[in-house]
């Protein structure tokens, strides 16, 4: 086995957003990331730092090929359908997505003896909070499809961890915003249903106005609260992550936020500051699914990942609107 084989990390849905933005980290800090993404979501613009295998994740042979091409040492595994709203009108493809393909790709990994796992989690596996932050310990009771269909897929993961087949990461984020510093990648999603690139699309007049999803949640606005986290702070953790294991660390999971919740009204508010004129928007009916306030404790990745958020609002906000502005 070649030295580069030996760092080589097949990524899931490496064309998308939060894995794309992995794989550029994975390739600076000397890993070969091989994308596998079915291109339904994902863009071809946004896989440069490695070779892209096209292919679904209920494709066994295609992926049994990527396996046999690139023998990676680990999976990150990102592909899964992400929408809240959409989970709720059409629960089928989110379980057929996320749960039926993690459970062929686990398979392909055990298979081939790829034991190690960095899953990309979500905030929405704990729903409605009982505490005003989140730690790990916090119940997992999702109040959506697509939050239930990932903590399925955690709960299949530990099950084999347990009869020692894998070792596995569980990264919760919670809102993943922001785009890449040097303004080569960044959220693109059609259609688009993220806040932050809704926002920017309003401030650019590209759209007439957004909507806030109802103002009479008990919260200080009545708008929700989230914990936004540029994606290059979770791009971080995930290289922490798969560190960690391939030094031989235990099974773990984190939650990866800043602590610090944002309603949607103070979210464009700031964006007005970071784009210098007034946004239009209109106060609109609240969006099925919605938990009214999701802020992450991230003190477990602090302390045992020696990970912390670098970015703030404001940098979140200029580089969504530097890579809007780069995009149209
Ligand atoms: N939101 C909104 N208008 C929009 C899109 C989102 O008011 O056009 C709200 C949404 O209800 C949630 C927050 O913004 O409270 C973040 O939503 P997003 O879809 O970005 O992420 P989610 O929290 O669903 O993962």
């Amino acid at each position: 086995m070649t030295a580069q084989k030996k760092r080589t990390v097949l990524v899931t849905g490496g064309a998308g957003y939060i894995g794309s933005h992995v794989c550029k980290e994975l390739h600076h800090q000397g890993y070969t990331p091989v994308t596998y993404d079915n291109m339904s979501k994902g863009h071809q613009w946004a896989v440069k730092w490695g070779p892209l295998v096209e292919g679904d994740l209920h494709d066994s042979k295609t992926l049994q090929q990527a396996f046999d091409t690139y023998q990676p040492i680990a999976v990150m595994h990102f592909a899964a359908s992400i929408e809240v709203g959409e989970s709720v009108e059409a629960p089928i493809k989110y379980y057929r997505n996320n749960v039926g393909g993690s459970l062929n790709l686990l398979q392909i990994m055990l298979e081939n003896n790829c034991k190690q796992i960095v899953f990309s989690s979500t905030a929405a596996t704990y729903g409605a909070p009982q505490t005003e932050l989140i730690d790990e310990t916090h119940p997992q009771n999702p109040i959506n499809p697509y939050g239930a269909s990932k903590l399925m897929v955690e709960r299949i993961i530990r099950d084999c961890c347990l009869s020692d087949q894998l070792r596995f990461v569980f990264l919760r984020y919670f809102n993943a915003c922001g785009a890449d510093s040097d303004v080569e990648i960044g959220e693109s999603h059609t259609p688009e249903t993220h806040l932050i690139p809704i926002v920017m699309q309003a401030a650019a007049g590209d759209r007439e106005k957004l909507y806030i999803f109802g103002d009479d949640y008990h919260t200080p606005d009545g708008t929700c609260l989230r914990d936004y986290i540029h994606v290059e702070d979770l791009a971080a953790a995930h290289i922490l992550a798969l560190e960690s294991l391939l030094s031989g660390a235990t099974s773990n999971e984190f939650n990866l936020g800043t602590g610090q919740g944002y309603s949607v009204r103070e979210i464009i508010q700031a964006a007005e500051k970071v784009v210098g004129h007034a946004i239009p928007y209109e106060v609109h009916a609240k969006r099925a699914g919605d938990p009214p306030v999701l802020v992450a404790s991230s003190k477990k990745a602090e302390q045992q990942l020696n990970w912390s958020p670098q970015k703030n609002l404001t940098e979140i906000l200029t580089s969504a609107w530097r890579w809007y502005q780069k995009q149209t």
